[in-house]
């Protein structure tokens, strides 16, 4: 039975998470999205947090960073750095069809909820908590949520770099893996697009005049599909093909969208060249690759051990097991965690099917979770 030591109750945290998860925001719809970080900005000033707030671009939404105004006298301070998305890959009217906010048993369902409002109200929780009771963590704190993590961060990335300039820690609210574990590594990953082009021709009467992009892509997905290792990590996957006109023309065109996954920054450098690097194997074809690696690598190293033992302890304190796991997806961690920040993530609420209409949370593991969380910035110095 775990320790429920700071008397909080699960009634009030899933109220404030259910408030959240009834503004819907796809990373899709940049409106949406504001009013969304318009509730989240207003409730960081109203815990005393400075909040930049960063425009959206290119038919996002807008970002906000906000920033403790403790902890930062003395020289080069660093700080907790704290990451939650707040766009979810549910369209509008998700809540009011296939996936209305209901408590079932111990479940709490609804768009987002896991993946991941549950977890980034965890960590605003987990500050208005502290700000409540006169205490604040030894570190300074930036919180920065942003608006585009579920399509890759393209208009955030940058400003997680930045504000990794000044971490010391990062925490990462994604949802807690297979029974609760935290994440201390992630695979990177890598998007391309690899075409063939030919010569058309009539497949009855001029035959040999044709160039098949299609013959040519079948020997460069072998080739790709050759790449697997993984033992060692590393995957790739011609996830889609597309080709040619008609069954009696020699095809002039194909291509198709190859997925990439690796595990070290050795690997990444190795693949991308592999990749970017395919050559013509028929006579008379041309071949074209376009694409990059998308995320890299967070690889578990001794300083991420450590703050991985240290969140295991505070949890074992409160006889809350908390195991570690290694997954293939990408989060925001991968970009602290390349950066040299120790990252620890999948810190947010426990529970399972995000991405689908049966998204759910654990009510029973919301009061050991926040206990987490708030320990944890007790604690980090
Ligand atoms: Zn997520």
């Amino acid at each position: 039975m775990v320790k429920n030591v700071l008397g909080l109750s699960p009634e009030p945290i899933l109220a404030g998470i259910r408030e959240w998860v009834d503004i819907e925001s796809p990373t899709t719809d940049p409106a949406a999205m504001n009013r969304m970080m318009d509730k989240v900005q207003g409730q960081m000033e109203a815990i005393g947090f400075r909040v930049e707030r960063v425009p959206g671009r290119n038919g996002r939404g807008d970002h906000i960073c906000c920033v403790s105004p403790w902890g930062w006298e003395g020289a080069d301070p660093k700080a907790i750095l704290m990451l939650s998305h707040l766009d979810t890959v549910h369209p509008i009217g998700t809540l009011t069809e296939k996936l209305p906010f209901r408590v079932e048993g111990d479940r709490a369902y609804g768009p987002g909820i896991a993946d991941m409002k549950g977890g980034a109200y965890l960590g605003y929780n987990a500050l208005r908590w502290l700000h409540e009771r006169g205490e604040r963590p030894k570190l300074p704190v930036v919180y920065v949520f942003n608006s585009d993590e579920e399509i890759g961060s393209l208009t955030s990335r940058w400003l997680i770099e930045r504000e990794c300039q000044r971490a010391k820690y990062a925490l990462v609210t994604e949802p807690g893996r297979d029974g609760g574990s935290v994440v201390t590594s992630r695979r990177g990953s890598g998007r391309f697009v690899v075409q063939c082009k030919g010569r058309p021709s009539h497949s009855g009467s001029r035959p040999q005049d044709g160039r098949s992009a299609i013959l040519e892509m079948a020997h460069q997905i072998i080739t790709l599909q050759g790449m697997n290792d993984w033992p060692s990590g590393v995957s790739v996957n011609v996830g889609t093909i597309k080709g040619g006109t008609r069954a009696n023309v020699v095809p002039e065109e194909c291509s198709v969208e190859v997925d990439l996954r690796i595990t070290t920054p050795a690997q990444k450098e190795e693949m991308a060249r592999r990749i970017l690097g395919l050559k013509p194997v028929t006579a008379d074809v041309q071949v074209s690759v376009k694409g990059q690696i998308t995320r890299d690598p967070y690889t578990k190293n001794a300083a991420i051990d450590v703050l991985y033992q240290h969140a295991k302890k505070l949890a074992a304190a409160i006889d809350f097991p908390l195991p570690e796991v290694h997954t293939g997806g990408g989060s925001d961690g991968n970009i602290t965690a390349a950066l040299g920040v120790p990252t620890l993530d999948a810190l947010g609420a426990d529970g399972a099917g995000g991405h689908s209409h049966e998204e759910h949370i654990f009510i029973s593991k919301l009061v050991p979770r926040q206990t987490l969380m708030i320990d944890l910035l007790r604690t980090l110095a």
